[in-house]
């Protein structure tokens, strides 16, 4: 009888369970309910498919991301699991052919998208088929507070209204209370059991940076640390998607633009090739990346600040899921904040939302002006508790702080002095005792305030301005076009009730670090040059059957065989990521050229 940790030898080629894996595909198999909360590349994938393979009929998974669904699907017909996907894509040929297959349960799972799911017709079929399970991936998109908010995703609950006696088990790397207790409620999961996994991304580097020039900034980041390495570059608008693709296309990055408003076609050739091609930089909005399962993105760049800790974590997620070291970098600016407290004020949200989306902001505001572990903070938001990492910019290069309260008075003086009407520049202007035009027109340079900053240059004045709307001394005003005004707190500063200490900016460059190739062992230039042909034959593979190199083998599973030069079939069928699917179908061809390089 097969358990579940022969088929994950057998089937997947895996060694052992990671985390929680084991505990929740012995109850989903069980025929428990079960929520699963688990990082982004923590291995939840494997959490309904051995179930599935475990228990009699076949698993339906609904996953919303169907332009993927046919490289998942690949990928597991790949280790010999029998799989196919019903979605938009298929001609009524192809789906039917698939409906036929699932019925008479020659399937072990099947891939929908919900809108296809929850649908008569095949709501009669789920009736005639013997059903394993039903897992939900992405169960955060059933949260309206959320950007990845899918209607169709409310109407799932009917799954456990007609199929009481199916387990279900739902899957989501959005952690926050709110979006759990969400899906709880929504899909009806008040039985199931939660099974949380730490969050935490040990192999991934954290640094956020004083945003000057952002693009040279970005630039000299994958210059320095990432050369011919696969990344993601977020930007917030469609417009900043396309001209920093175009700009770092013309400094020599392989670059491509991927956002909501283009062209779908386009949109799927450029996913095709960053998924498909090696050392791709994809310029993106958030509409790219959920659920984009390539396991070698080396790093994921922010030139905007995202929304809140957990958008950033999601994002940032995306980077090292092979567990191989990657980066997280953000740059992060005076603008930024302005921007974001804009959009918040500006919208037409109801006031609850706008308070909320308030307080995501304040708390990833925190995280950007850290004087402490940044990992800490990350984690703390999720409700862990954690040791300062020694892989953050913070841990490898400890920023100063300062007593900044008479900066900080001043700044707020020259807040009310003229009236909270004005932005940063003007105030900067006014607090070093510019002459400009706008400061005659108003006849700032009359005001006690006029010059009493000079002491500090304008980039140390914006550092100061930032740092008072991250904690709460300064906010803006939307309706006066970003005008900096006072807040309930800004009163205890200028009467020096409090202290304000500041973070001290520095160009920070933390030790470069080998990237893309080089970050394997591979200690000799034999087994580079193993590793070098058995990537080319992967390629010629991959091209053939039409699915992204990684779904025939991960880098991680051919530096194994690079460095072990296994001699037999038994040898190699040892190798983590190398299951008896792939051994047979690959095992004979990877000898042939394991041997020929001895
Ligand atoms: P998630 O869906 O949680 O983001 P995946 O299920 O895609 O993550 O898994 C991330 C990567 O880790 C995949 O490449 C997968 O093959 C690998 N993986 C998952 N579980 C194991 C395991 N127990 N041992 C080795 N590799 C694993
Ligand atoms: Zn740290």
């Amino acid at each position: 009888m097969s358990t579940a940790l022969s088929i994950l030898n057998r089937v997947f080629g895996y060694p052992a369970f990671r985390g929680r894996q084991a505990d929740v595909v012995d109850h989903v198999t069980g025929g428990g309910d079960a929520l699963v909360l688990m990082p982004t590349g923590g291995g939840k994938s494997l959490c309904y498919q051995i179930p599935a393979l475990l228990r009699r009929g076949t698993g339906v998974v609904v996953s919303p991301l169907i332009a993927l669904m046919h490289d998942q699907v690949m990928a597991l017909r790949e280790v010999g699991v029998r799989t196919a996907y019903l979605n938009s894509a298929l001609s009524a040929t192809e789906a039917s052919e698939v409906e036929q297959a699932f019925v008479t349960g020659e399937l072990d799972l099947i891939y929908v998208a919900p809108e296809r799911l929850v649908t008569a017709r095949f709501m009669a079929l789920l009736a005639r088929t013997e059903l394993a399970l039903f897992a939900i991936d992405e169960a955060h998109c059933v949260s309206q507070w959320g950007h990845d908010f899918r209607p169709e995703y409310i109407a799932l609950s009917v799954l456990h209204e007609r199929f009481p006696a199916v387990p279900r088990i739902a899957l989501t790397a959005t952690a926050d209370a709110q979006t759990r207790a969400e899906i709880v409620a929504r899909l009806q999961l008040e039985g199931a059991r939660q099974f949380v996994s730490s969050f935490d991304r040990p192999n991934i580097r954290y640094q956020i940076v004083e945003k000057n020039d952002p693009r040279k900034q970005l630039l000299a980041f994958i210059q320095d640390q990432h050369p011919h390495d696969a990344g993601i570059v977020y930007c917030l608008s469609r417009r900043k998607v396309e001209e920093t693709a175009l700009w770092l296309t013309k400094q020599g990055i392989a670059a491509l633009a991927y956002h909501a408003g283009m062209d779908v076609g386009i949109r799927r050739r450029h996913q095709d090739r960053f998924l498909r091609e090696e050392g791709i930089v994809m310029v993106a909005t958030i509409a790219f990346g959920m659920g984009i399962d390539k396991p070698d993105v080396r790093f994921v760049a922010h030139l905007d600040l995202p929304k809140s800790i957990e958008g950033y974590y999601q994002e940032t997620g995306r980077a090292g899921r092979d567990g191989a070291p990657a980066d997280a970098w953000m740059a992060y600016g005076l603008n930024d904040v302005v921007q974001q407290r804009r959009m918040i004020e500006s919208s037409e949200a109801e006031p609850q939302f706008k308070r909320m989306a308030q307080s995501k902001l304040e708390a990833l505001l925190a995280l950007c002006e850290a004087t402490r572990c940044r990992r800490v903070l990350l984690l703390d938001y999720f409700g862990e508790t954690a040791e300062p990492c020694g892989n953050c910019d913070v841990c490898l290069v400890p920023p100063e702080t300062w007593d900044g309260t008479v900066a900080a008075q001043k700044a707020l003086s020259a807040i009310y002095r003229t009236g909270g009407r004005f932005g940063a520049g003007h105030l900067i202007d006014v607090l070093r005792g510019q002459s400009t035009d706008k400061i005659q027109q108003w006849r700032h340079q009359q005001l006690s305030v006029f010059g009493v900053g000079s002491d500090l240059d304008e980039k140390a004045w914006r550092a100061v301005l930032r740092q008072l709307m991250a904690h709460g001394y300064v906010s803006v005003d939307h309706e006066a076009f970003g005008a900096l005004t006072l807040t309930d707190q800004s009163r205890a500063v200028l009467k020096g009730e409090v202290q304000v200490w500041l973070r001290k900016d520095l160009d920070l460059k933390p030790a470069k670090r080998q990237s893309g190739r080089s970050l394997t062992t591979l200690e000799n230039i034999e087994d580079e040059q193993l590793f070098e042909q058995l990537k080319i034959w992967r390629q010629a593979v991959a091209r053939a059957l039409n699915v992204p190199a990684y779904v025939i083998f991960h880098n991680t599973t051919l530096i194994e065989v690079a460095q072990r030069h296994p001699a037999t079939l038994t040898a190699l069928g040892e190798i983590s990521g190398i299951g008896a699917h792939k051994l047979e179908a690959y095992g004979a061809d990877m000898l042939t050229i394991i041997n020929a390089s001895d």
